[in-house]
This record gives structure tokens, C-alpha cells and sequence, in this order.
């Protein structure tokens, strides 16, 4: 059953899945979406009212998060771009014109797949040549930078082998910075020592303030919506 509440002045959609056979409620965003699980409409509200602040405090962080990948759009730097689908035969490719990153593939899927390739072709260009330098910078070797795609947004190790996740080329350039810094720094200092920090202090030295903003990022891959043209992905 589908409604909605009002909290700190937001109106937040819920849903109740009813499960009379369970002895405990609970509570969980789906997105912006709260769902409540209970076994009762009576339980339901009594949840609601007892967990305010909880459901208060997330809805804020969830509100604040930068989708990278969103449904029908996708993050490039500063600026958010509409997705859009062009049924095409021949060669997957993709264009921008003004605010809409023009996917021409044979289907949604090959859409979905063509964001994948042209994000991780762009961070391959980026990230290797800046971990290489910024390990210069510390008189450090790096062995290999891999491009993966995985939750995290990149990890060093012992043998000094870098990994970037493929999808930070649609981060704004100095957040790119601050994560290969923070890899390349581990490359001297293998934790999060106060040593580790004034390394990737000396190679980024807004680290601070561009670590905290990177958490407001979310980097699923979510089914970018296709409109018009062609089924989307489920
Ligand atoms: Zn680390």
C-alpha cells in the first residue's frame, strides 16, 4: 500500500508491505522511498512515530546523495546529462549535444552498455598518467593502474598495484585528484595513519574538504532510463 508522511516539513512517499506474522516492524529506504515492514496498518504508524528522527536524518543524507548514474541521466564533472537513445545498426557511439549525451546503440541495453565503455575509456585516459606523476611527486613506483569496475572508489596494494574504479571520469576533476592521491599515498604509508595523511596532504592539498564531499557521491550503477524509441531496461 503506497501513501506518504509529512517529516520536517517533507513530504516523504511511503510504502507498507503488511506481514502478520511478524513480530518486529521495520524500516528501510528503497531511494527516496520509505518501506515499512509490518504486521499491521496500527504497527505501521506506531513505527513511524517512534523512529522520526531516524527517518528525518535519512531522508537528508539520501536527498543530499549525487547519483552518478540516475534514471536518465548520467554525472560528467560539475554538469548532469540527459540520456537519450537513438536506435542505430552500424558501430555503437555516442555524442554530446548541449545537455544530452546522444547513445547510438541497437538497443537499451546496448545503450546502457556504450555509458559503461566511453566512462571507463575516459577514466583509462585519466587515471594512469595522473597516478604515474603524482607517484613521482613522492619518489614512489607504481607497478600497474587497473581500471575496475566495483563499489569502492580505488585501492593500492602491497605491491604497489593501483586500482581506480572505472566510473571516476564523471567526477569533477579535483575529486578524480583526491582519489588517486589518496591511492598513490598508500603506496608509502599502507593505512590511514596520520603519516598516510600528510602524504596525500603534500600531493592534494584540499584533501580535507574533497574527502568529505566525495561522500555525498553514489557510485551504483543503476539502469539509466531510456526514453521514447525503445523498451527500457527493467
Ligand atoms: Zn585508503
Amino acid at each position: 500500500m503506497d501513501g506518504s508522511i509529512e517529516v520536517d516539513g517533507n513530504t516523504i512517499a511511503t510504502r507498507f508491505v503488511q506481514k502478520p506474522w511478524i513480530r518486529n516492524s521495520y524500516l528501510r529506504f528503497e531511494d527516496e522511498r520509505l518501506v515499512v515492514v509490518s504486521r499491521s496498518e496500527r504497527m505501521m504508524h506506531r513505527v513511524i512515530s517512534k523512529h522520526r528522527d531516524w527517518i528525518a536524518r535519512h531522508y537528508k543524507e539520501i536527498k543530499s546523495t549525487i547519483r552518478l548514474f540516475d534514471s536518465g541521466s548520467v554525472l560528467h564533472g560539475s554538469n548532469r546529462y540527459k540520456v537519450r537513445h537513438v536506435i542505430h545498426a552500424g558501430r555503437p557511439k555516442a555524442d554530446i549535444a548541449g545537455d544530452t549525451l546522444m547513445l547510438y546503440a541497437r538497443d537499451s541495453r546496448g545503450a546502457e552498455r556504450l555509458i559503461d565503455r566511453i566512462t571507463r575509456e575516459d577514466t583509462q585516459r585519466i587515471a594512469p598518467g595522473m597516478a604515474r606523476s603524482k607517484a613521482s611527486l613522492i619518489g614512489a613506483e607504481v607497478k600497474e593502474v587497473k581500471v575496475r569496475k566495483y563499489r569502492k572508489w580505488g585501492a593500492c596494494s602491497s605491491e604497489g598495484r593501483i586500482t581506480i574504479n572505472y566510473c571516476i571520469s564523471m567526477l569533477p576533476a579535483e575529486l578524480q585528484e583526491y582519489i588517486i592521491s589518496h591511492e598513490v599515498a598508500h603506496l608509502k604509508q599502507l593505512n590511514h595513519s596520520g603519516r598516510f595523511w600528510s602524504v596525500v596532504e603534500s600531493l592534494c592539498p584540499d584533501y580535507k574538504a574533497l574527502r568529505k564531499q566525495l561522500r555525498s557521491y553514489d557510485n551504483r550503477r543503476r539502469a539509466v532510463y531510456v526514453p521514447d524509441l525503445d523498451l527500457n531496461l527493467a
